[in-house]
């Protein structure tokens, strides 16, 4: 007889965890199917997030800022630390037992709430039924009410720098760097790009970052990104905009890379070379021909606004469909979704996603860029707040970057945040939240922030679209 659930969740990803726990929460018969192995071989839970993505890749992060104040910044501060260096493996190891500690969280949160883990390959047919094919034993087919698929992406790879061993890796090559690459290549100047980058220049590296498109993160509000992309420059980042490469080999140990731009055709030699050009939607073996579920022209699988693909009973979210490939977008989409299977109503709301770049400074933004919104013809005014007049950012030696709020010019309602300075990953959700109630910018400016904090440059910009900002020397005329 073929085992049922009321629900089975394919991956084990943010996405596929949180609406897993969720149907258990709310009293379904629920198994997750995952295949992922970790580097000892051991099926592991967290997917892309918690083994190769958010987690790890912020360990880094926050590691290597924490070694360039310690190496050059303390001074400033009257704090002495001569002869401060970084012991990468360390570093690696460190980041290695941090995935450890939350994959089994996970593996405990299931175990908590009922949730069956099945560690194997799932592949759905029509019913829906899951043929489960387990690491160790004989493949068997799942019967259930409803089908979950949350099985995530993986890195886009590009036919003139194709992978080579640890010399051209993606981004989970770069995560495991024994040693700091003397001179890097990162082909792309996204998200993955920028971060990793960072990682390495922050470092010792060298970093040459070659993008395509001739705009830095057209997807960000265009005066934070240029701040971005000076700031970037600053700290040694050389980001070559308008960059396409032709072809690499590996020549003597070293990857040669040959690039043209409007300058012609180049060549440069890298040690190691992160290729970060973005994911695609990962669906390989997923589907039978018979599953009902259908592929969008960009290969995600095709849902409607609740997650429902085209064959009843079965849902998708996270990265394998439409929308930005952010965890938290996952997250909540996988929890829509059970809390529909368990007969409630509720839904995500896209307008509202935020996002973060976790460089140095940070970037952070929630809702329209002023670009978006000079496009759709939208009347809005803007406030703003550089950090360099936050006493908080001055107590704590960071006061690059500045507080962006865009609102609409007959309401008030606030349209979009956009953020690039200390912290702003945090200050980011007050803005969410602001949106999500459908605050105005004079609501905002009513309320009470502690004193002192960076929350306040939140404050004072969204005051500053009004004109009313206390901390700007050459603010506007006051408006009401
Ligand atoms: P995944 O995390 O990809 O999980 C999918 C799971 O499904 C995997 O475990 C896989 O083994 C399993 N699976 C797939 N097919 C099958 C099958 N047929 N049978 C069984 N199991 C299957 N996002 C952020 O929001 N913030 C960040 O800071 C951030 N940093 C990132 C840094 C890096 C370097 C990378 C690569 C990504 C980062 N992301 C970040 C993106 C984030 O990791 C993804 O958006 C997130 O992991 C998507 O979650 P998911 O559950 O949809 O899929
Ligand atoms: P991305 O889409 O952010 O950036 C890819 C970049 O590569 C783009 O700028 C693109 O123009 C460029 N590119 C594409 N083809 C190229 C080529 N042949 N040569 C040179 N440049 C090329 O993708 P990513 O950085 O790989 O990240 C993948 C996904 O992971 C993103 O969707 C992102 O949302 C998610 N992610 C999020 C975070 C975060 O939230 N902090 C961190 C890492 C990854």
């Amino acid at each position: 007889m073929s085992k049922k659930y009321d629900v089975v969740v394919i991956g084990g990803g943010p996405a596929g965890y949180h609406a897993a726990i969720r149907c258990a929460q709310s009293g379904l018969k629920t198994a997750c199917i995952d295949k992922w192995l970790n580097k000892e071989g051991a099926p592991v839970l967290g997917g892309a997030c918690l083994n190769v993505g958010c987690i790890p890749s912020k360990t880094l992060l926050d590691t290597s800022q924490k070694y360039v104040e310690a190496s050059s910044e303390f001074e400033s501060m009257g704090i002495l630390s001569k002869g401060v260096s970084v012991d990468v493996p360390a570093m690696i190891a460190r980041k290695n037992k941090i995935v450890e500690n939350l994959t089994q969280g996970v593996a405990t949160l299931f175990q908590a709430n009922g949730v069956e883990f099945l560690k194997g390959t799932a592949k759905l047919h029509m019913g829906p039924v899951v043929e489960f094919a387990p690491h160790e034993g004989a493949v068997e087919n799942i019967e259930a009410d409803s089908v979950i698929i949350a099985s995530g992406s993986v890195p886009v790879e590009i036919p003139t720098c194709p992978l080579v061993d640890d010399l051209v890796v993606t981004s989970t090559g770069a995560l495991e760097f024994q040693e700091v690459p003397k001179k890097l290549g990162v082909i792309g100047a996204g998200v993955i790009g920028l971060e990793l980058g960072s990682v390495w220049n922050r470092l010792g590296s060298e970093v040459i970052t070659l993008e395509a498109l001739e705009e830095f993160l057209p997807m960000v509000d265009q005066q934070i990104a240029k701040e971005a992309l000076k700031q970037f420059n600053r700290q040694g980042l050389d980001v070559r905009l308008g960059a396409r490469v032709t072809h690499s080999e590996v020549v003597k140990g070293k990857v040669v890379v040959k690039y043209s731009d409007a300058e012609g055709d180049k060549e440069v030699k890298f040690d190691k070379v992160i290729i970060a050009v973005g994911r695609h939607p990962y669906t390989e073996d997923l589907l039978a021909p018979d599953s009902g579920v259908n592929l969008d022209e960009r290969g995600f699988i095709y849902v409607n606004d609740l997650c429902s693909t085209d064959a009843p009973g079965v849902y998708a979210v996270g990265d394998v469909v439409r929308g930005p490939m952010l965890a938290h977008k996952g997250m909540e989409e996988g929890i829509m979704v059970a809390e529909r299977i368990a007969g409630h109503k509720p839904m995500v709301n896209y307008d509202c996603v935020p996002s973060v770049i976790y460089t140095h400074p940070e970037v952070a933004c929630v809702g329209k860029t002023e670009q978006e919104l000079k496009a759709a013809g939208e009347e809005y005014e803007v406030g703003i707040f550089p950090f360099s007049a936050s006493g908080r950012a001055m107590a704590a030696n960071d006061t690059l970057g500045s507080v962006k709020v865009i609102a609409d010019s007959k309401t008030d309602r606030i349209l979009g945040v956009h953020m690039i300075g200390p912290h702003v990953s945090e200050l980011v959700a007050e803005a969410v939240i602001a949106m999500e109630f459908g605050a105005s910018a004079e609501d905002i400016g009513l309320t009470m922030f502690a004193h002192p904090t960076l929350s306040e440059s939140f404050h004072e910009a969204a005051l500053a679209v009004g004109g009313h900002a206390i901390h700007i020397a050459n603010r506007r005329k006051r408006k009401k």
